[in-house]
């Protein structure tokens, strides 16, 4: 009934010649794939190139981050209604890296979703527990947290804009991968609190990606979970050959 996602996060890899190439190679692998959603997220500067690149493919291209302002004196910022103007379809808000290394917060999260959805991109909205947080037992209670700050004034029609992606904080770039139990569970109590926070409709209607190094060997387990709906992949997205291979998970 949910469409499945697979989104490559490609970070600050790849230049112009390099994201070119990729989407080149890329495309004829995915060619004829369908009832899957594929996005590929470059950097800044890559955007406009990624999206001539994947001109009549199926695959959709988003940015890593946004600001919440549309435009004024924010020296270095870019404005989600400038990303829809490059082409792009989705932006992923909330990316961990950008909480541990730039200062995002739970609050900056909330302020960049209202502003995406309202400039009609559709957010791809990351939470996820370190490993203290998940030793200390207080994984749900973390993401309780990003998901009520990150969500709030967000109404059930901007609801239907949003992809949420679990990324546990101790799988990203590690090797470590959640198993596929581990990852289930914490999927579950994010629909059942979506239920609460919206209502049984829209929490299952809503896309939950799992991401922290899901490669072609592990995707299908992960797929095989109820309420895991697609993944959000880093280093196998960066390989034509990795990254169609977790789109042809079926
Ligand atoms: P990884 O990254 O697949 O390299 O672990 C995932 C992510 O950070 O989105």
């Amino acid at each position: 009934m949910r469409t499945p996602v697979i989104a490559g996060n490609w970070k600050l890899f790849k230049n112009l010649s390099e994201t070119r190439e990729l989407l080149q190679e890329l495309a004829p692998r995915v060619a004829g794939v369908s009832g899957v959603e594929i996005i590929v997220a470059p950097v800044f500067t890559a955007l406009t190139t990624a999206v001539q690149a994947a001109m009549g493919t199926t695959i959709r291209v988003a940015a890593q981050d946004c600001f919440w302002e549309e435009e004024g004196a924010f020296t270095g910022e870019v404005a989600p209604g400038l990303l829809k103007d490059a082409g792009c379809s989705h932006v992923i808000i909330g990316h961990s890296e950008r909480r541990q290394y730039f200062g995002e917060t739970d609050a900056t999260v909330n302020r960049k979703i209202k502003a995406a959805c309202a400039a009609g991109l559709t957010v791809l909205f990351c939470v996820g527990e370190t490993l203290a947080e998940r030793e200390a037992g207080t994984t749900f209670t973390v993401i309780e947290t990003q998901l009520r700050t990150g969500l709030a004034g967000v109404t059930a029609a901007d609801l239907q804009r949003l992809i949420i992606a679990y990324e546990p904080v101790w799988a990203i770039g590690t090797g470590k991968t959640a198993s596929n139990e581990q990852a289930q569970e914490v999927h579950a109590r994010i629909r059942t609190l979506l239920v609460s926070l919206y209502d049984q409709a829209a929490a299952d209607a809503l896309r939950i990606l799992y991401g922290g190094s899901v490669k072609p060997e592990n995707i299908r387990g992960l797929m095989g979970q109820q309420d895991i709906d697609g993944a959000l992949v880093g280093g196998a997205s960066l390989k034509a050959d990795s990254f169609a291979a977790i789109v042809r998970f079926q």
